[in-house]
């Protein structure tokens, strides 16, 4: 049993453990430490109902019986054989994947940013080889497409713009939903278009239905890539599997993670067979097909499909944004959108990091991208009962703040 002043003494030296991390992001002064279905614990004993879901991650909730099962049953068998070899997992994990979106070739790895870098790569391969060294990629203002070099240059946050000079050349970006603006932006030097279906960090935008088709129709006249970002959109987020099956299209590159391993660090560039035109050497990585990342994302995919989770993420999804509906005329919420359990709302001011952190002291995770924006991205399990709970506090944060 921990003594009160050993549990003092602990959380003294966790205190002064925080000055040994690189500081990249304001962190609040808590310490996680547990998590169970919807609720992460802090080192003090309080509870926290997560609506960010470990950043749209953990699909299956915290520490899920699917995941820590296939961690223990792969790292007794196999936890690393080198990316020399194939592994049994990697192949089922990549025949699983491919038929399940229509995709033909799956190549792993461990973050969102490796996967768009690699589709960034393949698409530049593919300009290189069939368009006369066509290079440049088209993606959108407001997108997010992760933080290494390329793929912050491919990203249109405008508060990036500046940072990090010289930024990888080679990208345009043009605004979300303007179809002159793109078909403008192409040159005999693009070779790829990549977009984010519904821009996650961006603040939760929809592209239009008929934006996506005409994008679809652009590409193929021009034999140019459509790459879909779907690190945050894919696997039963938005209420199907994948966010393209909303539009009915099909892209040539396919980028998966954050959901994808349900917590375990993984993700996956899925492509076309045309495009299966990497050459020895062009890619690769240490971890690419890693049994135990294999073995996890597969158990996770397929408790995804088996439970029907994106078909539960629709539902709830519903149940979230009616709820959501039903209190905004009491707080001034606006222009409440999204689709499945990936959720954005407006607030009546920009204060989204206050009430961030008030619902935080209320027990509440959630999500402000931009300072009048909130986000929720909750697990694929949660239920109606949960979301009352949010609710709950949600109204109670807002009360204070708006109607004091
Ligand atoms: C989170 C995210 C990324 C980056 O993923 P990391 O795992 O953080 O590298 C890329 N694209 C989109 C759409 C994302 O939401």
């Amino acid at each position: 049993m921990i003594t009160q002043n050993q549990l003092a003494t602990t959380q003294a030296s966790l205190e002064e453990a925080k000055q040994s991390v690189l500081f990249t992001t304001a962190r609040p002064d808590l310490v996680m430490e547990r998590g169970e279905g919807m609720y992460l614990w802090d080192t003090e004993g309080n509870r926290y109902l997560d609506f960010i879901g470990g950043w749209a991650v953990t699909c299956l909730g915290h520490a899920p019986a699917v995941i820590r099962q296939a961690l223990q049953e792969q790292a007794s068998r196999l936890i690393h054989a080198s990316p020399a070899y194939y592994n049994r997992p990697m192949l089922e994990f990549a025949s699983r994947l491919t038929s399940l979106s229509g995709m033909d070739r799956a190549f792993f790895m461990s973050t969102g940013a490796e996967a768009n870098e690699g589709a960034i790569k393949l698409a530049r391969r593919h300009g290189a080889r069939n368009l006369g060294g066509a290079y440049e990629i088209i993606t959108t203002v407001n997108s997010f497409h992760g933080r290494t070099l390329a793929a912050m240059s491919a990203t249109g946050k405008k508060q990036w713009e500046a940072l990090f000079a010289p930024k990888v050349p080679g990208f345009r970006h043009v605004p979300l939903n303007d179809i002159e603006a793109l078909v403008e932006a192409v040159t005999p030097n693009t070779c790829a278009i990549m977009l984010e279906l519904i821009q996650g960090e961006g603040g939760v935008h929809s592209a239009d239905a008929a934006y996506v088709r005409k994008l679809r129709e652009l590409c193929d006249e021009k034999g140019i890539l459509l790459i879909f970002d779907e690190v945050q959109t894919g696997l039963g987020r938005t209420g199907k599997l994948f966010a393209y099956e909303h539009f009915g299209i099909q892209p040539d590159i396919l980028t998966l993670a954050k959901g994808i391993g349900g917590g375990f660090p993984l993700s996956a560039m899925l492509v076309k067979e045309a495009y299966n035109i990497f050459e020895p050497g062009d890619q690769g990585g240490t971890y690419t097909g890693q049994p135990l990342g294999m073995a996890v994302g597969l158990a996770v995919v397929n408790a995804i499909v088996e439970q029907d989770l994106a078909g539960k993420a629709a539902e709830q999804g519903r149940y979230l944004t009616e709820q959501l509906e039903r209190i905004s005329p009491r707080y001034g919420l606006n222009n409440i959108r999204g689709k499945g359990l990936l959720v954005g709302l407006d607030l009546p001011e920009a204060n989204g990091s206050r009430i961030v952190h008030e619902c935080l002291q209320e027990g509440l995770l959630i999500n402000s991208p931009s300072p009048s924006t909130i986000r929720l991205m909750p697990a694929l399990i949660v239920t109606k009962a949960d979301i009352d709970a949010m609710i709950q506090i949600f109204s109670q944060v807002l009360n204070r703040v708006y109607k004091a």
